[in-house]
């Protein structure tokens, strides 16, 4: 593709799709709301908790943030807050920096490649509403205590143990039934 306009370099381009898999609209969302944020935090890669981002939605964009950005799940600084809206908030905790991006309707004459060119070319407000984070600056990971499941013996953080019939299990065991609904991790 030809990428001389884009807002991103064509080895970031390529590297994220090498991630995801495909290339499509989506993953080009997720690129462009990362290499925002990189410009905006000064930093090529976030290697530590210091930045973090919360993702509203768990699809194709997602992944050009853990690509270009480097905010993983595994390192705790991409956090998944499920109200399914095409939005990510970003935090630097050391210098107190946060906003949040949410993707504008899809120009709905655009399709696949234009589509992709306009995402990566197009100002920034054309594309997405920037505003204040509606979730607070994340904590930074804490230590818990593990408790073991007193139903199927396996460990889980203190913070994911529940009380049934006086007994401390996991959610597994807990059920479906008793699972908080939609809540537990917003
Ligand atoms: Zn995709
Ligand atoms: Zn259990």
């Amino acid at each position: 593709m030809e990428t001389i306009n884009w807002i991103c370099k064509k080895e970031q381009w390529e590297k994220a799709v090498d991630f995801h898999g495909h290339v499509c609209g989506g993953l080009a969302l997720g690129v462009r709301a990362a290499v925002e944020a990189q410009r905006r935090l000064r930093i090529e890669r976030a290697e530590d908790e210091e930045i973090v981002c919360i993702t509203e939605n768990d699809a194709c964009c997602v992944d050009g943030i853990q690509a270009i950005l480097g905010c993983t799940v595994g390192k705790g600084n991409l956090i998944y807050r499920g109200t399914g809206k095409l939005a990510f908030s970003f935090f630097d905790r050391r210098r107190n920096i946060s906003f949040r991006l949410a993707a504008k309707d899809k120009k709905e004459d655009l399709h696949g490649e234009e589509y992709i060119d306009y995402v990566m070319s197009a100002p920034l407000e054309e594309i997405f509403t920037e505003g204040k984070p509606r979730a607070g600056m994340p904590e930074p990971a804490r230590h818990m205590a593990s408790v073991k499941c007193q139903i199927c013996g396996e460990a889980a953080p203190e913070s994911r143990i529940r009380v049934m019939d006086g007994k401390l299990v996991c959610l597994d065991c807990l059920g479906p039934v008793h699972r908080e609904r939609g809540w537990d991790r917003l």
